[in-house]
């Protein structure tokens, strides 16, 4: 347990934020409103609040992890597992603030407590008489992915369904991806879906985690229409110069990417209005969709147009 400052833990959000925000966009908030994914102690699965989700959450997604569980080197060498090696020195930190009770005392001689009512009842006095000090701590954690060897996460996943790949969304995914070298599409057991323009990546959940495999394929249409935009395709303004003040240039590209992923749904004979699923990332995205004010008629064309241009990106690669 190590002594922190709250200016150190106040300066790590604000980097962990700013991170975040030029990564993935707003999109990065997202899975902070869904509840099923919360950190948790592997051991004692306890559940991390505040700060500390916030913080394992953002490590989570940097690094790709599956499992959002997490435990102390000590616990970890308790229960018989290791921390792999070359992992030993990327662990997280987990703050944990501790109050203690004083009375005051000449050239502070007082004895401290970690209970009020016990240090009122041993020093024979007021409350009014009592001072309290924060200090914050921090224990440093690994993932569970950072250890050696075969260990079950304490999670047990949600039900798993028979998927069917549908082979013309399959060849449309496939084509681009041969002809975008660069780009990374990964499909990671996690509930969210995001373009990365400084990484050119996209990360989608695992199928088996849709409902419907069609929203699948759509929510990666959408992902692959925002991949456009990067610098060494189509070069578009909300995907080159995104910056997290333009709200209004961020809905724009969503307009684009969610249009493109209809036209592209519709092309490869997928269901376009695939219903609501927990896992598409579309519910969320709407909501910036709706800020594109739809009686500005000459923003709707211009949108539909680059978002055709960015279908046939996909499909010609031209
Ligand atoms: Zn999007």
């Amino acid at each position: 347990m190590t002594k922190k400052s709250k200016f150190d833990v106040t300066e790590k959000v604000k980097q962990a934020l700013l991170e975040g925000l030029q990564k993935e966009g707003l999109q990065w908030f997202r899975p902070w409103k869904s509840g099923d994914n919360h950190p948790i102690n592997h051991f004692s699965g306890r559940e991390y609040r505040g700060i500390n989700q916030f913080f394992l959450n953002h490590v989570m997604r940097a690094r790709d992890y599956s499992v959002n569980e997490w435990a102390t080197l000590n616990s970890i060498v308790k229960a018989g597992y290791r921390v792999k090696t070359d992992e030993m020195t990327k662990y997280s930190e987990v703050y944990n603030w501790k109050i203690s009770y004083c009375v005051f005392k000449p050239k502070g001689s007082g004895k401290w407590y970690t209970k009020l009512d016990e240090c009122i009842r041993k020093e024979k006095c007021e409350e009014s008489d009592v001072y309290t000090n924060f200090s914050m701590f921090y224990f440093r954690v690994y993932n569970i992915s950072q250890i050696e060897g075969d260990i079950k996460p304490k999670r047990v996943p949600t039900e798993e369904v028979e998927i069917t790949p549908i082979e013309s969304a399959e060849k449309v995914i496939r084509d681009y991806k041969k002809a975008n070298k660069k780009l990374t599409i990964k499909d990671v057991n996690q509930n969210r879906a995001y373009y990365s323009p400084t990484e050119d990546k996209i990360v989608m959940p695992e199928k088996k985690q849709f409902k419907k495999i069609d929203n699948y394929y759509k929510t990666l249409f959408h992902e692959m229409i925002h991949s456009t935009g990067h610098e060494s395709r189509l070069k578009r303004e909300g995907i080159v110069d995104f910056t997290f003040f333009g709200a209004d240039r961020y809905a724009f590209e969503e307009l684009i990417a969610e249009s493109g992923a209809m036209m592209l749904s519709g092309l490869s004979g997928i269901c376009t209005d695939c219903g609501d699923d927990e896992t598409n990332s579309q519910a969320y995205i709407n909501g910036w969709v709706k800020r594109v004010k739809m009686e500005d008629s000459k923003a709707v064309v211009s949108a539909l147009t680059k978002s055709a241009r960015a279908v046939d990106y996909v499909l010609e690669g031209k």
